[in-house]
């Protein structure tokens, strides 16, 4: 192999990679918990399966993870049928509106609602099937051009403009941080958001609850959770380097 050439993994080395990660990246988890007062089983261990094959995210789900999250829908509807039962659905990307009809109903939590008018058709699509769609907003700590979501100072009045929409539930909030070389100032975004999140929290806004903070991936986890993370979104780490990038 050539240093560039990309890593194609097999089904059976995907699934050997997962047996070899997932107990340790448990433990790393819980040792994280304990370490910010909290217990291992108050943090969800979500497994971010983009490019994974259906195969060895069964093979996962078997072994006892307890939650899958996909980030296209596309990808989400060609996996749904075959996905085991037993690990709890999220879909953790962004979402465009007009695919909405395609996820609600289908997974417990979404986690990456970005815009009142996206509340809006969630809540809408909801209601005409008689359910209430769990959601997070996802906030732009790291203030990007490039990315959705709500700006920090934004998130609190948008939340007051959600909870009123029939049909969601906001039960927390959501980030993707800048990627950045320095994990100390990851740290510092993930310390915002939980001050963010407890300071919502404290507001006390009808129909919606602070519960769920979704922080931290494959290569800083451990600082999401130490700074209040109670949902991590791991991928690489626990299946290895994907096989193709989007
Ligand atoms: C891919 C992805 C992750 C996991 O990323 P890794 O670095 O592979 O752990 C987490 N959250 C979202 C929204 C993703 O798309």
């Amino acid at each position: 192999m050539t240093e560039n050439s990309s890593v194609e993994l097999s089904v059976e080395q995907r699934k050997e990679i997962f047996a070899d990660n997932f107990e340790d990246i448990k433990g790393r988890i819980s040792a994280a918990a304990i370490k910010s007062g909290r217990k291992p089983e108050d943090i969800l261990f979500l497994a971010a399966t983009k490019t994974i094959d259906i195969q060895v995210i069964n093979y996962a789900i078997s072994k006892g993870l307890p939650a899958v999250g996909e980030n296209k829908v596309q990808e989400f509807l060609s996996k749904e049928e075959q996905l085991l039962s037993g690990a709890q659905r999220h879909f953790i990307g962004h979402l465009q509106s007009n695919k909405a009809k395609d996820i609600v109903g289908k997974v417990s939590l979404i986690h990456s609602v970005h815009s009142v008018k996206l509340a809006r058709i969630i809540g809408e699509l909801s209601v005409k099937k008689g359910i209430t769609s769990d959601i997070l907003l996802e906030v732009n700590i790291g203030k990007e051009e490039s990315k959705s979501g709500f700006l920090a100072e934004e998130v609190l009045e948008n939340l007051k403009e959600i909870s009123k929409i029939k049909g969601v539930f906001v039960r927390g909030l959501m980030t993707i941080p800048p990627i950045c070389s320095n994990s100390s100032k990851n740290r510092a975004y993930f310390k915002e958001m939980y001050n963010l999140f407890l300071d919502i929290r404290s507001k006390k806004i009808d129909n919606s609850s602070m519960e769920f903070l979704s922080m931290g991936m494959s290569d800083d986890f451990e600082a999401a959770i130490e700074e209040g993370a109670n949902i991590v979104r791991i991928g690489t780490a626990l299946f290895g380097k994907r096989n193709y990038t989007f």
